[in-house]
């Protein structure tokens, strides 16, 4: 117990995801019927999906 609180990283915003097309996906906040949603898009072929996981 004597080195944990410095390189303690935590998994959230920095995964990154690849879609089958081999293109990455990136996090993409959208606007829809005045909600604000975290949509999940692939850069090369456009595709959505609502979870980065989904491209798998
Ligand atoms: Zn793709």
């Amino acid at each position: 117990m004597a080195q944990a609180s410095k390189n303690s990283r935590t998994s959230s915003a920095t995964q990154r995801f690849y879609c089958s097309c081999g293109g990455e996906v990136k996090m993409k906040t959208v606007f829809e019927n005045g909600k604000v949603k975290n949509m999940a898009e692939c850069e090369k072929c456009k595709r959505l999906a609502r979870r980065p996981s989904d491209f798998r």
